[in-house]
């Protein structure tokens, strides 16, 4: 018998939801870790033969996944969390969310309140997060140095914000940035324009032609609501999805964020072009925008992932709490209960998000060869008893609070619900800090 092979950890677990190939579940396998890597994923009997590895974790009552991926928010926003509830759209953000960050939103905030959505999104399962907000440079300086994976959507607006005065200082600073972080496992730079009725068709064109010259993403809010779609209507003649496909922003790189209005035409031309939906139905359902059809873009062959969208609108970034709602929603919409089964539910917050970011090869699958970006989860759970199908325990019954372990290119992040490499205590503090000044800001323009 040869010499068992050195690795550096094995993880041998009661389950395992690969994701790929779909629809299985393995039980009594190991997942064998070397460097970054997948190694192998095999029985757990064989893996003891064949490996000798320098750690090995065993997680008697647990399932292990890929770490999930979510596709689209605002991670700042954590500070703003519950700031403004249970109001009309336009007179959230206009009268509450615009003028709180004119007022607040600088690196500072944009570093602390990342760093609490990145520890609250680890504790929860989430091993890559989409971002696009004012101050990208901060949070790619965050998630670098937690070694969190992020894209980072940098905006792009008509108007000045506290970030940049006009388009192309949002475009010149968003190069930038790409620039400085070219060779980084961690950060990945994508366009963010923000959304079809803020940014006018010289910017958009720019979008098109640099993020095709540098073979990056575009991620724009796009038919969040009827009121945008009827209001660009009045205006134009066009659907904004229209208007987006004849300007050329929309390919196989663009992630469309909402999506609640799909006439049949829009369907078609995200089929033609091959653009992804991104699913964000929590902030859908609280911000009353509507419903995406998600059974209907799926049947169609477009490839949907999921998003939390902000703290401030959801208000949480607890992405399994996310795909329960989108697994529920999805039958509710369809009339059908059997639209979005658990599996292909996962698949939206793995497989799904790797392939929008073009990033499948590395990311959304526990095969070999791919980024050990994986998560434990414990099934032992009164509210998981007992455990017929592992993967609709964990859709439907199985809260944030049993993800147990996260390791993110095979280093661990999460040990048994401590975080590994972040101080909970100063996250915390600082939150409770920004809490206090705008608080007392608040109470004083009242
Ligand atoms: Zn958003």
């Amino acid at each position: 018998m040869p010499a068992p092979q050195a690795v550096d950890l094995l993880i041998s677990a009661r389950w395992v939801v690969p994701i790929r190939p779909a629809n299985t579940v393995l039980e009594h396998y190991s997942l064998a870790i070397t460097g970054n890597r997948i190694t192998a994923l095999l029985p757990t009997a064989e893996a003891l033969d064949r490996f000798a590895p320098r750690q090995h974790i065993e997680l008697a009552n647990h399932a292990l996944l890929p770490g999930l991926i979510n596709m689209h928010g605002h991670a700042a926003m954590t500070l703003f969390r519950g700031l403004a509830d249970d109001l009309p759209l336009m007179t959230w953000l206009q009268e509450h969310i615009w003028p709180a960050e004119a007022r607040w939103v600088n690196d500072e905030f944009s570093e602390d309140g990342v760093t609490l959505a990145i520890a609250e999104m680890i504790l929860g399962g989430t091993t890559f997060f989409s971002d696009m907000y004012f101050f990208p440079d901060a949070t790619a300086r965050v998630a670098s140095k937690y070694q969190m994976r992020t894209q980072i959507c940098f905006p792009v607006l008509d108007f000045p914000t506290n970030w940049a005065r006009d388009a192309s200082d949002y475009i010149h600073k968003g190069i930038k940035l790409h620039d400085d972080y070219r060779d980084s496992q961690y950060v990945f730079t994508a366009f963010g324009p923000h959304a079809p009725y803020t940014v006018s068709d010289g910017p958009m064109k720019e979008v098109v032609t640099l993020a095709a010259q540098l073979d990056i993403p575009v991620q724009i809010h796009l038919h969040e609501t009827a009121f945008e779609v009827t209001e660009a209507e009045k205006a134009t003649g066009k659907r904004p999805i229209r208007r987006l496909y004849e300007l050329g922003l929309l390919t196989e790189r663009t992630q469309c964020v909402h999506m609640t209005q799909v006439s049949k035409d829009d369907l078609a031309l995200l089929q033609e072009t091959g653009a992804h939906v991104v699913h964000c139905p929590e902030s859908n359902l609280k911000l009353a925008s509507g419903f995406c059809p998600v059974d209907q873009l799926q049947k169609g062959g477009v490839n949907v992932c999921i998003g939390t969208d902000g703290a401030a609108s959801n208000n949480d970034l607890d992405l399994l709490g996310e795909v329960r709602t989108a697994a529920l929603l999805a039958k509710a919409v369809s009339g059908n209960a059997a639209a979005l089964n658990a599996f292909e539910a996962l698949e939206m917050a793995t497989i799904n998000g790797a392939v929008a970011l073009g990033l499948a090869d590395c990311l959304g699958s526990l095969e070999p060869g791919k980024w050990a970006d994986v998560i434990a989860i414990d099934l032992s759970g009164v509210e998981t008893q007992p455990v017929y199908h592992p993967a609709s325990q964990i859709v439907y019954a199985t809260p944030a609070q049993r993800v147990t372990h996260s390791w993110i290119g095979g280093k661990l992040q999460l040990d048994n619900r401590r975080l590994v490499n972040i101080d909970i205590h100063a996250v915390r503090e600082k939150a409770a800090q920004w809490a206090a000044r705008i608080h007392r800001n608040e109470a004083q323009a009242d």
